[in-house]
């Protein structure tokens, strides 16, 4: 390739990109179109000549970006998904083009350091262990599965039992303690970690899905041995907190009473409140536990893909991830990234967190967290004052869940009528949970590009389908 086509590549995308972006206040927030109509769109396999560069992206503009959501801008509520940080679309831009393979320090030295920089303005923000280790990954999928195989690897160590080179064949038992509704990733991170989904003790919740500590304490009292407990920063449904606190006593007990104990709390929707004065009484105690999942492409707005794995036993942390081998150049007394993901190869990811986090600043972070949460409360009241619905959580941080109320009675089909409708006509997006088994609508506002005018649009077009669908 000649280097000035470069250019023309850049043009392509830089034109559909902007386009794109420039477009987000407006455009149908889904695409209105079926998996054949896409699929008819994009069905154009390689010719045995190829084609030029800039000629696929400038297709790409054409066929596939009237298929993509409006996940970056301010009206998508569905799930929890966060939007796109211009601080970090910049730096993704830099590290695409830079096109550095991050497992190293000897291999992509600045990197390495923009990393190493970018974890710890990570604790210090976030008020954790000055000795906490980060590593970045692809989610809070992986962020927890790293920290839980960080816990696998301390609690069996405490033991006599070395669990990455022996295996969990003949080991001493792990008993993991997880709340009742526990977020998937969880349960999908002790399947990979061969503690198996169903091997759990499982403890109640009160009725905002935070953990019971007088249940935790039982569960806790019947187990001898090496524990692992894992509770949450956020609730994907209610966005609750569970009381860290005490959490961190009933672990204190246990650990005293002769228990190897370990417990890892899932942030993927809320970590980011400890850096938020106003959130401060949500979150006491959270740094008296051991280990930290959370997402960077939430709440934190950095772009896909981006998970935080956060442990205070940086020596667990290690032994559970590095890897050693003749072929890599380890040992510079860099902080190597590869030593604290499950990862080899891989995007240089800590970047765009070290852009978005210097452009936010710390005021910024929390501005976020708190813009978010009032949002989401600007959301409840005015479905509430509607007398239309039923604001079923209490909304503390930025998540909301909604009982569209039927005539009949018969509540649960409203939510998907309502949802199908909003949807169908593009004005926002909305996605549902079963909670307590009840079908209800679920609101995240987790997109710094969210605004009052979103918000106020937004209501405006679910009550008209509330009212439609109600008759
Ligand atoms: C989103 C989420 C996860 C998983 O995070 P990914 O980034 O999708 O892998 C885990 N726990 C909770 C509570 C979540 O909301």
């Amino acid at each position: 390739m000649r280097q000035s086509d470069w250019k023309a590549v850049f043009d392509a995308a830089g034109r559909a990109a902007l386009e794109h972006l420039d477009s987000l206040a407006e455009r149908p927030v889904m695409p209105a179109a079926d998996h054949a109509t896409i699929r008819a769109a994009l069905d154009r396999p390689p010719t045995a000549a190829g084609i030029d560069p800039a000629r696929v992206v400038g297709d790409l503009a054409v066929d596939l970006e009237p298929y993509v959501a409006a996940q970056a801008g301010g009206r998508y509520f569905g799930f929890v998904v966060g939007g796109l940080h211009p601080a970090s679309f910049g730096a993704e831009l830099l590290v695409t083009a830079w096109d550095q393979n991050a497992p190293m320090f000897a291999a992509t030295p600045g990197v390495a350091v923009a990393e190493e920089l970018a974890a710890q303005w990570l604790v210090e923000l976030l008020r954790l262990p000055r000795q906490s280790s980060v590593g970045f990954v692809t989610g809070g999928q992986m962020a927890s599965f790293t920290c839980l195989a960080a816990a696998r690897h301390e609690v069996l160590r405490a033991v006599g039992w070395n669990v990455e080179a022996d295996g969990l064949t003949g080991a001493p038992p792990v008993t993991v303690v997880v709340k009742a509704g526990a977020h998937a990733t969880v349960l999908r991170a002790l399947r990979f970690l061969g503690i198996g989904e169903r091997a759990v003790v499982t403890v109640d919740c009160d009725d905002q899905d935070r953990v019971r500590p007088d249940a935790l304490a039982r569960a806790l009292h019947a187990i001898d041995g090496p524990t692992i407990a894992a509770v949450e920063c956020g609730n994907v449904n209610t966005g609750a907190f569970d009381d860290f606190a005490a959490v961190a006593d009933l672990a204190d007990e246990h650990r005293a009473a002769g228990n190897p104990t370990w417990v890892h709390v899932d942030g993927a929707v809320m970590l980011l409140a400890a850096a938020s004065p106003a959130m401060a009484g949500s979150v006491v105690g959270l740094d008296r536990l051991d280990s930290w999942s959370t997402d960077g492409h939430k709440l934190l707005n950095v772009a896909y893909d981006c998970g935080i794995a956060i442990c205070r036993n940086a020596a667990a942390h290690r032994a559970a991830m590095s890897v050693q081998a003749a072929y890599l150049e380890q040992g510079t007394g860099a902080r190597d990234p590869l030593d604290w993901g499950p990862e080899f190869s891989r995007r240089a990811r800590g970047v765009p967190v070290y852009a978005t986090l210097r452009s936010l600043g710390r005021d910024g972070v929390a501005e976020l967290v708190e813009r978010t949460s009032r949002l989401a409360r600007r959301f409840a009241d005015a479905l509430r004052d509607s007398g239309r619905a039923v604001i079923v959580n209490e909304v503390v941080p930025n998540q909301v869940l909604v009982r569209w109320l039927a005539r009949d009675g018969e509540h649960g089909h409203l939510a998907d009528e309502v949802m199908a409708g909003v949807r169908a006509e593009g004005s926002a997006f909305f996605s549902g949970t079963t909670y307590r088994g009840e079908r209800l609508m679920r609101i995240s506002v987790s997109d710094w590009a969210t605004d009052e005018h979103d918000i106020d649009r937004a209501v405006e077009a679910l009550l008209r389908h509330a009212r439609l669908a109600a008759g």
